[in-house]
């Protein structure tokens, strides 16, 4: 059974844009246009699409932070904005623009606080936070204000806010938006060891070299609506973007010498550079053609660029 349901879920907004002294137009902005889509327990999903997507607004009716204006979500047994305060307890929420930690008090009094707030045993709670401080490196600035904190410290401690109730799924909208590359990868390395702990995680962002890193599975949303689900090597091996491959040879190759070649491949050859590019439709023709230069050919360099991630985005959203 699934985790979360999502069906035929619709949000709208209404804005009001001024289009003279006196005069306003009402726009509808569907934000989730008739949107279904399941996730199972214990899986790691990657929830992408660019600026205006609704992807912030699919974590806010799945936090039960918003109410849908159709359609309906469900998470375990929750519906999350109807059920909000027993649901609450069963989920961690790390919003990346956001804070939800007290700016001027140290962390641990954040952690204390939330402790109270969602009830969380004595001995529990002493054995997550060391759970935490271990794993996010929390030690140091366990006792620091927030306000203090570098951005990467501070998510690191946000991390820890959202997790201290030991919950069995985590929201993150954008949670390393304007991170370093090291806090990046401490933040990847956590959400990391969190999945393989079993826990779902439900993980919003623009940023492909994430998904690619840490999700098995993806949804790609547009224009509030789903354009693609399934698994990331599916979407690469679905794609009809070429390998290819480059091969130096040496200098002054005679074009004729490449006769061998013309009659299985399409290939250029830039006479200049002697370099030879060919380009292949399946991965599984690499070894073939690599057998064919090397035997045939003295080969000085051997590339092979299989599309990445944002290329074959880039062509599904066209
Ligand atoms: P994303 O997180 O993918 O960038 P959002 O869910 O924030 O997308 O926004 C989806 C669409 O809804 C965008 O067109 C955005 O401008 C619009 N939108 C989001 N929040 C509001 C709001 N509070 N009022 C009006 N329009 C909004
Ligand atoms: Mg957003």
């Amino acid at each position: 059974m699934s985790y979360i349901t999502v069906k035929n879920l619709q949000k709208n907004y209404t804005i009001y844009e001024k289009t003279g002294r006196l005069k306003r137009n009402k726009r509808i902005v569907k934000a989730l246009n008739h949107i279904d889509f399941t996730v199972e327990e214990g899986a790691f999903l990657g929830y992408i699409g660019p600026n205006g997507a609704g992807k912030s607004t699919t974590i806010k009716v799945l936090t039960g932070i918003m109410t849908p204006d159709g359609g309906e979500a469900k998470v375990g047994d929750y519906v999350p904005y109807k059920d909000r305060k027993a649901y609450v307890q069963n989920i961690g929420v790390v919003f990346g623009q956001k804070t939800q930690m007290w700016w001027d008090l140290p962390v641990i009094d954040t952690y204390r606080l939330l402790g109270g707030i969602y009830k969380v045993p004595q001995k529990k709670f002493k054995h997550q936070l060391e759970s935490l401080c271990d794993r996010l490196d929390l030690d140091e600035i366990l006792h620091q204000p927030v306000r203090q904190l570098s951005l990467g410290q501070r998510m690191r401690a946000e991390l820890g806010a959202a997790m201290i109730h030991d919950p069995k799924i985590l929201f993150l909208d954008e949670p390393t938006i304007g991170l370093d590359i090291i806090s990046k990868q401490k933040v990847n390395h956590f959400l990391t060891e969190l999945n393989q702990g079993g826990k779902t995680i439900f993980l919003t962002t623009h940023d492909l070299k994430d998904i690619e890193s840490l999700c098995e599975e993806m949804l790609i949303l547009s224009h509030g609506e789903i354009i693609y689900k399934g698994a990331i090597a599916q979407l690469k091996s679905n794609t009809e973007l070429p390998i290819l491959v480059t091969a130096q040879l040496p200098l002054e190759q005679p074009l004729d010498a490449l006769h061998h070649l013309k009659e299985r491949y399409a290939f250029s050859f830039d006479q200049a550079r002697s370099q030879l590019e060919i380009q292949l439709t399946e991965k599984k023709q690499v070894a073939e053609l690599a057998r064919t230069l090397f035997q045939e050919y003295d080969i000085q360099d051997f590339r092979v660029d299989e599309p990445s991630i944002e290329e074959i985005i880039k062509k599904i959203y066209t």
